[in-house]
């Protein structure tokens, strides 16, 4: 990171201005006082329909005030190019801008909360509308590249297919708004087919993979039910491409003006409210551009896995941290000390090299307000913003360090699939299905103090898997055969597999379900297969169902709708429902977990027989849930149901405790032990002889913990807000450090 930086600081900072809000008036003295607060660093907007009014003509007063009012206050600048609201102009030229939907709805243009000047809505497949798109791209970058404030160039912001309509994502969750799908205009029909015929080169191909029989790519029907799965993959593949290529252009585009002198930012959307099937949202995807990562942060500890992960190396920062969520007479519960701490000390652990919060003042436009702000309505200090400002400044005094440390290396990986979160929507009617067994399956692994990466298809083929121990592949309905001969090829080297039900059971290739469970032949891998498969239970259907969630705010964790993650629906009946989903027993105790804890499968009860495997596990009614085979070098374990998925929805506490049991019986991994009556998380950053430790009570109570540090010798440690010195008892092998916990508690550590 501190090669790309103009200085040696850690980014730390605000969203400032989103036009034409905040108000001119109070510019000056607001960047004076985000200077006077310790931060270093400011976000501008610069927006296509603000800043180029008419066409051929640019607007850039307001930006050049506040470039040099930021100069005057030593701000540096990140800048935001803004795409997606299109001048009103160009609707104009071009009366088939805009998106339209399988229902035939033309959406664009619009406005949203978060976009009160309008113009959203237009297709990225409209190469009259996108040749435009790139000369405001082309003026913004000429303007400001050699701006003495200028430090980030962010143009690659929040890239997906709806554009911040959030509406338009809603179908992802709840396959009954599948009218809501974009896009069907002719521009994206015509091009549909050409990206078809570029992907399969002859229509026989085409054809086995779709099971059709069309005589030219011209016949090729646009997918408009979910009911076959192959074309509908494709269909929302295609806008992958797309958004990737629009993507790849920016990046090109901004260098070759810029010519490397500031970095070149891609800033991503998180996966839980930007579904790949309705938003084209496949982080590994933009990953491949740009030469730092941003992404809008929340209270979530697995996007900061993914983004590390996609970035392969690059800087991720936090681009947008959003605490304060809210609309008009829907407003969020304060923050504190704490809260801002275990945000930004997650995302340290998880190697975040900086913060800019959304948004310094309130807004003032619309729905939106008045919200999200660090400062009153005013511009006066918040409680909030001292805290946020405090923690700023511990982050200052370890910049050095920072901006050098890396946490401990991930031994185990998660896989994430593009194409298997669609078919997981087309499958169940929601990609959550997919997307919240990623999060339960990594919940429960970082409660445990594992440090996780996420792996990609397209990684596994090239060979990635060799910088892992462990893989588990949660509902995984669809691999591909590259995927399945790699895994086999891995395991035998002593690679450990962990899976769920249906294990590659789609032949992607040829468009049919496995004839033998799991697929492509890894039945000999797991030495078990699938036997009968029943329903996990009559409550099933009403369980995967998602609606607005009002537990959430029962508990204080308002998620709203313009971020659009919509969790399970927690139904206080259902939760103290024993008998829900399928019951679970291990036939020996584990690290984790006592043989007599019950674990909920849900969704299937996929009994499993034994070809050479041991049961680890059976189901209450006797037959095989979990088997466990060595194969090669390696391990294979597969689960005949589904387990993280009710591990999020529920907190089952047993499945958690499974999920990290198998990982601790197949893998000796590295980490941070923790001895606790509650759930805290340790994390370690080094660099070279230098150490962070940061802790982190995980539950609403008073605790005390013993941490067990896989590092000798560590003699003493000081607390970075309190300078307090915890007990510390090291020995050759392992250092112990003691420490008591206020509730949800962050507690940071230099050696
Ligand atoms: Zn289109």
């Amino acid at each position: 990171m501190k090669k790309l930086l103009s200085g040696k600081y850690f980014p730390f900072g605000s969203q400032y201005y989103r036009a034409p809000s905040p108000h001119k008036s109070e510019w000056d003295r607001d960047l004076k006082n985000m200077s006077a607060a310790g931060f270093n660093m400011v976000k501008f907007w610069i927006q296509w329909r603000w800043n180029n009014p008419a066409e051929g003509v640019f607007y850039f007063e307001d930006i050049d005030e506040l470039m040099e009012l930021a100069k005057k206050h030593k701000l540096r600048v990140m800048l935001n190019t803004i795409f997606d609201v299109a001048p009103a102009w160009i609707y104009e030229k071009y009366p088939d801008a805009s998106m339209i939907t399988l229902g035939g709805k033309v959406i664009g243009p619009q406005t949203q909360p978060h976009r009160q000047i309008g113009g959203l809505g237009y297709c990225f497949n409209h190469d009259g509308v996108i040749k435009h798109f790139f000369e405001f791209l082309e003026a913004a970058v000429e303007r400001y590249k050699n701006h003495p404030a200028l430090e980030i160039w962010n143009v690659g912001s929040e890239p997906e297919l709806t554009s911040s309509m959030a509406e338009m994502r809603l179908y992802a969750d709840d396959a009954s708004k599948i009218n809501d799908m974009l896009c069907y205009c002719d521009n994206c029909k015509r091009k549909f087919k050409q990206w078809l015929k570029e992907k399969y080169k002859s229509i026989d191909k085409l054809n086995e993979s779709w099971n059709r029989n069309y005589t030219s790519f011209e016949q090729a029907e646009l997918p408009k039910t979910r009911n076959t799965f192959n074309d509908i993959i494709d269909w929302r593949m295609f806008f992958v491409h797309t958004i990737g290529e629009n993507v790849k252009r920016r990046f090109e585009t901004a260098q070759s003006i810029d010519k490397g002198n500031h970095p070149l930012m891609c800033h991503h959307v998180f996966i839980q409210g930007f579904p790949v099937t309705s938003t084209a949202n496949d982080p590994w995807n933009v990953g491949q551009y740009g030469d730092l990562h941003g992404f809008t942060q929340m209270d979530d500890a697995m996007m900061i896995d993914i983004l590390r992960s996609c970035a392969k190396g690059k800087p991720v920062i936090s681009a947008e941290m959003l605490m304060l969520m809210g609309y008009t007479l829907d407003l969020p519960k304060y923050i504190d000390e704490n809260d801002i701490k275990k945000l930004i000390f997650r995302g340290i652990a998880g190697n975040l090299k900086g913060f800019i919060f959304w948004q310094y003042r309130p807004e003032l436009l619309g729905r939106e307000a008045p919200t999200w702000g660090l400062t009153f309505l005013d511009g006066s200090e918040t409680p909030w913003l001292k805290s946020f400002s405090g923690v700023g400044k511990v982050l200052q005094k370890n910049a050095s360090f920072l901006l050098d440390a890396q946490p401990m290396k991930a031994e185990a990986a998660i896989l994430y699939n593009p194409e298997n979160q669609i078919f997981a929507w087309a499958s169940t009617g929601n990609e959550k299905t997919a997307t919240n067994s990623l999060l339960g399956y990594h919940k429960a692994l970082y409660e445990h103090n594992y440090v996780v990466d996420f792996v990609h298809p397209k990684e596994i083929e090239n060979g990635i898997l060799s910088n892992y121990k462990v893989l588990l592949v949660p509902f995984p309905y669809l691999l591909n055969e590259k995927i399945c001969v790699e895994l086999e090829r891995w395991v035998k080297k002593g690679g450990v597999l962990i899976g769920e039900s249906y294990f590659a059971g789609w032949n992607l290739e040829h468009g049919h379900h496995e004839k033998i469970v799991p697929g492509y032949g890894l039945h000999k891998v797991f030495k078990a297969r699938q036997g009968v498969v029943e329903p996990a239970s009559e409550g099933l259907v009403t369980r995967i169902g998602f609606t607005k969630d009002n537990s959430y705010k029962r508990k204080g964790e308002k998620i709203t709708d313009n971020i659009s993650i919509e969790y399970f629906n927690i139904n206080a009946d259902s939760v103290l429902n024993e008998e829900y989903g399928v019951s679970i027993q291990i036939t020996e105790d584990l690290r984790f977990i006592h043989k007599d804890d019950k674990v909920r499968g849900t969704i299937v009860k996929e009994t499993l027989i034994s070809e050479g495997a041991e049961v680890l596990a059976r189901f209450d009614t006797g037959e095989a849930a979990i088997t466990i085979a060595d194969y090669g070098k390696g391990k294979a374990v597969l689960i005949g149901s589904y387990i993280g998925l009710p591990y999020l929805s529920d907190g089952n506490e047993s499945n958690g405790k499974l999920i990290a049991s198998l990982v601790d019986y197949t893998a000796a991994i590295k980490k941070p032990e923790i001895v606790s009556p509650a759930k805290v998380r340790a994390d370690v950053l080094t660099s070279g002889k230098d150490l962070m430790l940061i802790i982190h009570n995980l539950t609403s109570a008073d605790t005390e913990a013993y941490i067990k540090l896989p590092l000798k010798n560590i003699s003493k440690l000081k607390e970075q807000f309190d300078s307090s010195e915890p007990a510390v008892t090291s020995s050759d092998n392992e250092s112990v450090v003691y420490v008591k916990l206020q509730p949800k508690e962050v507690k940071v550590y230099r050696a």
